[in-house]
This record gives C-alpha cells, sequence and structure tokens, in this order.
C-alpha cells in the first residue's frame, strides 16, 4: 500500500511540447530518478515506460493520455502524458483539463516552435499554470537566451529564469541555483544526483549575482512584497523568494524557467523540485462548477473529502482486457464497492477495483479522496466525459467537447478468419474513443469506421494490426457528408402487383408523405397525419386503415435515415399525409413500400442538399506572414470571422469545409516558414457555396 499522502502534497502535472522537444525523454526521467530515489521496484532500462503502445514509440509521438504515478521528495505526483498532435487536439484539451500544472519543454536548439504555441494557448483557456524547461542544453547550437526570448515575444509570457547555465553544448555541466546561489555539477550517470558547491570561481560569482538581480527584478514586477524589499535594498533570502514565485506561478503572472538536458541526465532533479515547488497542489485550484442533471440548477463542489462525489472519467482505455476508466476526483472520497452515479444514461454502477498506475506496475487502492487521479474498474457503461457522481447529492460536471467524426474508411479483414476478430476489436476501440466510430454500411454491408482525421484512422490501423494480431485493409478516407431538404415537397407512392413472394396474393399499398426542412441540428422527425376514414367508407375498409398507416410510417421510419446519396439525413420532418385502401388485401408489405416510394418523391420535390463538416479553425502567425495565411485561406473558400491579436502574434479565426483542409497543415507550415500554429475542431454541417 502506498502511504496516504496529503492533499498539498500531490502534484497532477502534465509535461507538454512540441514533437521532439523531448517531452517523452523528460517524462521517462521523471520516472526514473524517483524509482532510483525510493528503490521501488526496477525501471525497465532503455525501453521508454510513457509511450507505451508501440507504434507511438515507431512514429515518435505520443498518443494516449495515460495517468502514471510517481512520488517525489514526499510529494505525490500524477503525470498525465498529453500528445502533440492536432489530430489530437480533444485528447490535449481533456488533459489540460483535469491536470492542475503543466511542465512546457522546449528544445535549446528550435525554441519555441509551433505545437508548443498550441498547447500554450489551450492551456490559457484552461488556465493552467506552468513551468518551462529548456532541454537539449547539450546539443551544438543550444541558445537558452533565445528561447527565453521567445517566450516572451511568442508566447506573451513573463519568464522567471531561476538558473545560470555553466558550461555549453557538450561542456554544458550544469547550473547555478540563482535562489541560492548553489552550483549543481552533474556528471551525466544516470543514477546520480547532482554535486553542490556553494564557492563559486569569481567570474561565476559576478556573472550569478547579475542574473539573480534581474530574477528577482521579474519576481518584483508582479510581487509587492518583493518589490518593496527589493526597492529597499533589503537582502532577499531563498525562502522568501520561493513563496513569491509560487504565488505568481499559480496565478499564472510568471512562468519560472529552468535548464537541462533530460538526455544527458542533467538538470532534470531541480526540474521536479521546482515541480514541487512552484505549481499548484488541488487545493490550490479554484471550486469546480457543474450543474444539477434534472433541474439544471448550478452547482459547485469544493476540494473536500466530505463533500459528496464529484469526478470526472477524463479517459478509457483497456487495460489488460479490462475496461478501465481514469477518473480526477474533485470532492468527495470513493472506495470500492461504492454505487456511483452516471447522471448522463440516469443509472448507477459499482467501482469493483480502484488502482494507482505506475510506469512499471499498478498498485490496488481501496479508497480515494478529492483532488487524486485514480483508474477505476467496473464502470461498464461509463465513457469519456462522464461525471462520476455521488447518488444522494447527483452533479454534472461540464462534459469535456465530444467531436463529430468527420472521416471515414471501409475496412476490411485481410483473411476471413481475422474476420470476428475483427468485429471485437473495433467494438473495444470505440469503448475507449469517443471520437471513433465503426458502423456497417446497410447496402454494401462494408464496414465503415470514422473519425477526426487522418493520422487517426491509420493509428487505428496500425494498432488493430499490433495490439488485436488483425490485418486490415483501409480504403480511401472519404469526408462524412450528410444530406437534407432545403424546401418542401410532397409525394405519392402505388403500388399494385402480384406478390413475388406468393402468388396467390396481391401487393397493394398508396401513401402520401411530405417533407419540409426544419433548422440546422434540429434531427429527423416523422409524423403521421392521416385523417380518420369518412362516414361512407365501408367496414372492412375502416378496419383495414390502421393496419396501412402501421405499416406505412414504419416504412418511413426504415427510409428516412438514409438520404438519396447514401448519406445520413437530417433536420427534417417526414409526415404521411395519407394511405389508399383496397378490401381483400393480406399483406401490409405493400403499404410499406409506397411510403417509401412516396418519401423518394417527396425528398426530390423538396430539393436534396448535401451538407458538409464545416471545421472551426484558428491560425496563430506573426505579423509578417498575415497576409500569406489569409490569401491561402480565401483560396480555399474559407469565411474569415475574425482577424485578432493574440500576445505578439495575429489570431485568424475561420471557418471552411473540412474538404479544403486536406494538406492544410503542410500549407499553412510553408506560408510561415513553420512559424503559424493551427487548431481545427467540428463547428457543423453545414452547406458550404
Ligand atoms: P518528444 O517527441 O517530445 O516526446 O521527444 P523525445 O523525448 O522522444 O525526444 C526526441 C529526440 O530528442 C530523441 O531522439 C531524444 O533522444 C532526443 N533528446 C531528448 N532530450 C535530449 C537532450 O537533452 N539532448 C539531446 N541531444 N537529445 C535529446
Ligand atoms: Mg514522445
Amino acid at each position: 500500500m502506498a502511504k496516504a499522502v496529503k492533499l498539498e502534497r500531490v502534484r497532477n502535472l502534465g509535461v507538454v511540447a512540441h514533437i521532439d522537444a523531448g517531452k517523452t525523454t523528460v517524462s521517462e526521467r521523471f520516472l526514473f530518478y524517483s524509482g532510483r530515489i525510493h528503490k521501488i521496484g526496477e525501471v525497465h532500462e532503455g525501453a521508454t515506460q510513457m509511450d507505451w503502445m508501440p507504434e507511438e514509440r515507431e512514429r515518435g509521438i505520443t498518443i494516449t493520455a495515460a495517468a502514471t504515478t510517481f512520488h517525489w521528495n514526499d510529494h505525490e505526483m500524477h503525470l498525465i502524458d498529453t500528445p502533440g498532435h492536432v489530430d489530437f487536439t480533444i485528447e490535449v484539451e481533456r488533459s489540460l483539463r483535469v491536470l492542475d500544472g503543466a511542465v512546457v519543454v522546449f528544445s535549446a536548439v528550435d525554441g519555441v516552435e509551433p505545437q508548443s504555441e498550441t498547447v500554450w494557448h489551450q492551456a490559457d483557456k484552461f488556465k493552467v499554470p506552468r513551468i518551462a524547461f529548456i532541454n537539449k542544453m547539450d546539443r551544438i547550437g543550444a541558445d537558452h537566451l533565445a528561447v527565453i526570448e521567445q517566450v516572451k515575444t511568442r508566447l506573451g509570457a513573463r519568464p522567471a529564469f531561476l538558473q545560470l547555465p555553466v558550461g555549453a553544448e557538450d561542456q554544458f555541466t550544469g547550473m547555478v541555483d540563482l535562489l541560492t546561489m548553489t552550483q549543481l555539477t552533474f556528471s551525466g550517470e544516470e543514477d546520480e544526483a547532482p554535486s553542490e558547491n556553494t564557492d563559486l570561481s569569481s567570474d561565476l560569482r559576478v556573472e550569478a549575482e547579475v542574473a539573480r538581480t534581474a530574477l528577482v527584478e521579474a519576481i518584483a514586477d508582479v510581487d509587492d512584497e518583493i518589490a518593496e524589499a527589493y526597492l529597499g535594498g533589503t537582502e532577499i533570502d531563498a525562502a522568501t523568494l520561493r513563496a513569491a514565485l509560487r504565488r505568481a506561478t499559480i496565478d499564472s503572472k510568471l512562468v519560472p524557467v529552468l535548464c537541462g538536458t533530460a538526455l544527458r541526465n542533467k538538470g532534470v532533479q531541480p526540474l521536479l523540485d521546482a515541480v514541487v515547488e512552484y505549481l499548484p497542489s488541488p487545493l490550490d485550484r479554484p471550486v469546480v462548477h457543474g450543474t444539477h442533471p434534472t433541474t439544471g440548477e448550478p452547482e459547485e463542489r469544493p476540494v473536500d473529502d466530505k463533500a459528496p462525489l464529484a469526478a470526472l472519467a477524463f479517459k478509457v482505455a483497456m487495460v489488460e482486457g479490462r475496461k478501465t476508466v481514469f477518473l480526477r476526483l474533485y470532492s468527495g472520497t470513493i472506495a470500492v464497492g461504492d454505487e456511483v452515479l452516471n447522471p448522463r444514461l440516469k443509472q448507477t454502477e459499482k467501482i469493483s477495483r480502484l488502482f494507482t498506475v505506475h510506469a512499471d506496475r499498478r498498485e490496488r487502492v481501496e479508497k480515494i479522496g478529492a483532488g487524486y487521479i485514480i483508474a477505476a474498474m467496473g464502470l461498464k457503461d461509463f465513457g469519456t466525459g462522464d461525471t462520476v457522481s455521488s447518488t444522494k447529492a447527483p452533479i454534472m460536471l461540464e462534459r469535456i467537447d465530444t467531436y463529430e467524426p468527420v472521416i471515414s474508411s471501409a475496412v476490411e479483414a485481410s483473411s476471413t478468419a481475422d474476420k470476428e476478430k475483427l468485429e471485437d476489436a473495433l467494438k473495444k476501440l470505440q469503448d475507449e474513443d469517443p471520437t471513433f466510430k465503426v458502423r456497417v454500411d446497410d447496402e454494401t454491408g462494408q464496414t465503415l469506421i470514422s473519425g477526426m482525421g487522418e493520422l487517426h484512422l491509420d493509428i487505428i490501423h496500425d494498432r488493430l494490426a499490433r495490439e488485436y494480431g488483425v490485418q486490415t485493409r483501409l480504403g480511401r478516407p472519404q469526408v462524412v457528408y450528410r444530406e437534407t431538404v432545403t424546401g418542401e415537397g410532397t409525394g405519392e407512392g402505388h403500388i399494385e402487383r402480384a406478390n413475388p413472394a406468393n402468388d396467390s396474393e396481391v401487393l397493394f399499398g398508396g401513401a402520401t408523405v411530405k417533407v419540409r426542412a426544419l433548422p440546422r441540428g434540429a434531427g429527423v422527425h416523422v409524423l403521421g397525419k392521416v385523417p380518420p376514414p369518412g362516414p361512407d367508407v365501408p367496414g372492412p375498409l375502416k378496419s383495414k386503415q390502421p393496419m396501412a398507416v402501421a405499416a406505412a410510417l414504419e416504412g418511413l421510419r426504415e427510409a428516412v435515415n438514409t438520404g438519396p446519396d447514401g448519406y445520413p439525413l437530417v433536420d427534417l420532418e417526414a409526415t404521411l399525409l395519407a394511405v389508399e385502401l383496397r378490401d381483400g388485401v393480406k399483406t401490409d408489405v405493400g403499404w410499406r413500400i409506397a411510403a417509401q416510394t412516396a418519401l423518394r418523391h417527396a425528398l426530390r420535390a423538396a430539393k436534396v442538399a448535401l451538407l458538409e463538416p464545416i471545421m472551426d479553425v484558428e491560425v496563430v502567425v506573426p505579423e509578417e506572414f498575415l497576409g500569406d495565411v489569409l490569401g491561402d485561406l480565401s483560396s480555399r473558400r474559407a469565411q474569415i470571422e475574425d482577424v485578432g491579436v493574440r500576445g505578439v502574434q495575429r489570431a485568424v479565426k475561420a471557418k471552411l469545409p473540412l474538404k479544403a483542409l486536406f494538406g492544410y497543415a503542410t500549407a499553412v507550415r510553408s506560408a510561415s516558414q513553420g512559424r503559424a500554429t493551427f487548431t481545427m475542431t467540428f463547428a457543423k454541417y453545414d452547406a458550404w457555396s
């Protein structure tokens, strides 16, 4: 059993970075050092522990937001891994929403790159306090001062550089801690703590004094206590500076900056110390808001074990074949055996097991309180974004946005033997990932998978092979369209012929259907407004009517889900206006067919239109490239909604069809020499001229 750690000593943190800046290497070192120092288990050397899916290693990107627990200086850290690729924006948002602070890794050579800008702005949106780590100080061309300048100019943040690097490139040996004026020298051996020296050489001392003054000034700019002491000429001790830095970091007024090289094992321990020192505990974060699931009244919950349970399911994954839900507890406690409410489904489920995940093992937990991150089993119907609520005081936390899948592709098992395995594997993948959908096309019998982007589907394809041993072929990706009507129209259907299934019977039916357009988002509605038969209608026919109406409505409901081009129909109302009756008809099949024919004619009369996925795109770009980016956007039929200012950059908001965004990532990069960053999210289905 892990010893319970007080909430002040908990850090829910994420490491975020542009691809290749060293996020995985840094995370890896975190786990490694914590393991060594506490002598828990053995850490597998060589293989990375955080990127647990093989295709992540191969592609060099990290996709799954896994939560891993480790300890440092009597603090319990829950490290939430965050992906960097644009196709996985939702994963990043999901993790930013549940973590309390982030370490942003920059490469000392490449500086502030597009994806780190994107993530930085996402972190702004969720008000997540940050510290920065300038990695790769060992590389030729490492320039930490340039990176710090970019943090100011590109991100519009106020950096507070806590260290003075000693040596450069392959001569980089460590740094002076400017708060304590201690020189830290790293041997580069992976399991060694740095040697400490307070007796700085005179040259180094002079440089360090200058750097320390700059640091104190940076803190004084945002903190009155420090400003007073500084102006009064008082010597300010390390503890006072640390306390001020902590306040300023938590209020997102300052970003503490450290440097090092994770690969060469230099500077990671001070970074861990800084996480403990400056990033917030769950107690430092604002109360969580939600609504009452039935009344819709606003509700809030304090970070308190005694308050009713409120937790967010931020990730669903299969762990050793069992559905596992990762939870962030905001308030209350949760214990094995507890009944918890899913307010979305209005049903309760029982927690069968709780555990924390370490890089190399899991640890069972019986009970856990507010502020913690935990993995739970037994929650069979919970999905990503669901609230896990107390049954007595229900609350629904704001859902994590889910995006509509907008790209689809046919998938086919390479061998008949794999067919069944494929079905099973697809179901499991769908459970994990709310943005991934599977369906079988009624007409072609093809299995269609859909998701957020091309890379998303490629990864699914790889995972099918590796995790489930199913070889598949993917078709070419297609935009997922919808169909609707633009006006109003009426159609008739009539059938009268021998029943092919039974010669002695006649198929007869007649129906009139009206279709009209509804506003976007209204859905599909089927109505039956057939007037009862008049007094002159003979008895036997009268008794026919209910059967005819029921059959015609059934036929209508079946057909109204798919448009003439085979895409889902949306936003319309179909009304059955009349049925045609005849005596002696024994089967109701005719009315069903007649209603479907009538619908087809009515749709045509009401003018069918294709709706395509329209995306919200935001491009953040330096002024000098704004013109090129705008020009490229308008050539893609974009509707520019806003051109604003974001820090020192310009931010363009636009809507455009997904179809016009194929290849956009590459185009925007070349139009801006790699300086523009863009995010896209699904906005709506609509017609686009
Ligand atoms: P991620 O994409 O942000 O997760 O980056 P990785 O941790 O996978 O690192 C990308 C590449 O940079 C790998 O080849 C690492 O070995 C290398 N790398 C990471 N940190 C350092 C460092 O401090 N110095 C040098 N020279 N290379 C590093
Ligand atoms: Mg990585």
